[in-house]
């Protein structure tokens, strides 16, 4: 088993964030031009082609359209009003509401670099506006009717996000405990990334090779290449965008075309597509269609002229160990109760989480009240070459201690301890007591990273209260959960 340095826990919680964007973001999209009353109004940003579909962003209809919008952050929904046309759009969703019907749409609205796009046509017939698509001219030509309705003297209502800070739903994902179902900002919209690029290496940058060598795309170009990467679901796909750069006039010894895909003869890729994504500023985006969800990495390359994306279908074994059970009751907390009944309480809970991980193959020592040895604890890890070896406790000692402590034995362990030791004491709110060294058998026979972890003190009689609470398990059992996939970078 690998150790992985603390740092790149950062990338894997940011992958985190990133696996919870919005699934309907087309791979491939273009830009394209606006005019409004048969004058060119925007040529950046404001519209774009996603999936043969013309989309229009949310601050374009406020400033161009005169389009009220107000986002609701609870029902992930976009109210416009223009006058007398009010309609509902919900993010990701193919329905809308128009002047109180619902309506079904082709395409549905979502986040693309921090903005809400809204399928133009949708807008249109919601709003009364008259559309044309121009497919020869890649333009959207769209018409106010005269006299139907004239704007407001109040600009907008006051929770209507303002046109400086578009719609961005995107904007809470920084908070903690925001990522749950939140529309995270495009990451090719980390224009930070994208700024600080182009500032250091003032150039383009040509990419003349895009190649799958075993479990790795390659990336090369002739000058340096950075890239932001995301993945979409349904179909799984990653997104690679790179900043600062263009196609090379030959790609893969051939002449390059301005879209295109390599084709892939490896079990999770079925092919890379490639096209410039933007050209002001100039980027290239490549979508890897997948066969199947994988894990992937930024493999650091000493050439900046290279990107180098790792591919794998590795699933880990998580052994979770119930402490105690069936003739050994375990401590006795203040109330009579038996620590075996709330260490398999949680334990389960974990489990059944763990279960809906993807990469994760979680295994109990014991499903019910069955007495197991602490030798066969760490043995039933070691048969099956597991992952990971968590266990399961709670504290005793006199009723005024109270607390959280983690234990490890082989210095392997001790990040694995370390970072479920953070996750459970910010979870509880729980005094921390530290992360400490101990020869516990079922820690020293384990072959693998493995932590025991005392939640709390069910001595204490508040403390007891709250580790044989069903809903305070599920906030241990989460943060566990994410502790796991923190340590597995997942
Ligand atoms: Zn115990």
């Amino acid at each position: 088993m690998k150790r992985f340095p603390v740092k790149l826990s950062v990338m894997a919680a940011l992958l985190f964030v990133l696996l919870m964007l919005p699934t309907a973001v087309s791979a491939l999209d273009s830009q394209v031009d606006l005019y409004v009353d048969g004058k060119l109004v925007a040529r950046n940003y404001n519209a774009r082609l996603i999936e043969d579909k013309p989309y229009i962003s949310q601050s374009f209809l406020n400033q161009e359209l005169s389009v009220l919008t107000v986002w609701d952050d609870k029902s992930q929904t976009l109210a416009l009003e223009r006058g007398k046309y009010k309609a509902q759009f919900v993010l990701n969703e193919r329905y809308a509401i128009m002047q109180g019907e619902t309506v079904r749409i082709d395409a549905p609205p979502i986040v693309l670099s921090n903005e809400i796009y809204l399928p133009a046509d949708a807008v249109s017939k919601a709003m009364a506006l008259k559309m044309t698509w121009d497919v020869v001219k890649h333009a959207l030509l769209l018409y106010i009717p005269v006299g139907d309705w004239t704007p407001p003297s109040s600009p907008s209502s006051p929770s209507s996000p303002s046109p400086a800070e578009p719609s961005s739903p995107a904007t809470d994902t920084g908070s903690g405990g925001g990522q749950s179902g939140m529309p995270a900002a495009n990451p090719g919209g980390s224009r930070d990334g994208v700024e600080s690029a182009g500032g250091s290496t003032g150039g383009m940058s040509a990419i003349g090779s895009i190649q799958i060598v075993g479990d790795q795309v390659v990336i090369k170009a002739d000058g340096a290449i950075q890239a932001n990467t995301f993945t979409l679901t349904d179909p799984n796909r990653i997104v690679i965008d790179i900043p600062n750069s263009k196609l090379g006039t030959i790609l893969n010894g051939e002449p390059s075309q301005l879209n295109g895909q390599i084709t892939s003869t490896h079990p999770h890729i079925q092919r890379i597509r490639y096209a410039l994504f933007s050209d002001n500023p100039s980027q290239v985006r490549l979508v890897v269609d997948l066969n199947q969800a994988v894990q992937y990495s930024l493999v650091p390359s000493n050439d900046p002229n290279q990107i180098i994306l790792n591919i794998s279908s590795k699933s880990y074994v998580v052994v979770l160990d119930a402490g105690h059970g069936g003739k050994d009751p375990g401590a006795i907390a203040y109330s009579g109760a038996y620590e075996k009944d709330y260490t398999l309480s949680l334990t389960t809970k974990i489990y059944q989480l763990l279960l809906e991980e993807p990469f994760i193959k979680p295994v109990l020592t014991r499903s019910d009240d069955t007495f197991i040895e602490l030798d066969e604890r760490a043995a039933i890890a070691n048969r099956i070459d597991a992952d990971l070896f968590l266990s399961i406790h709670g504290n005793t000692y006199i009723p005024s201690v109270s607390g959280t402590e983690t234990y490890y034995y082989s210095s392997a362990s001790k990040y694995f301890a370390d970072v479920v030791h953070q996750h459970v004491v910010e979870a509880t709110g729980f005094r921390d007591r530290g992360v400490r060294q101990q020869d516990y058998k079922v820690l020293r026979l384990a072959n693998m990273p493995a932590t025991l972890v005392e939640v709390g003190y069910i001595s204490n009689k508040e403390q007891e209260e709250l580790l044989y609470d069903s809903n305070f398990q599920d906030k241990i059992a989460r943060a566990i959960v994410n502790a796991i996939k923190q340590y597995l970078q997942l």
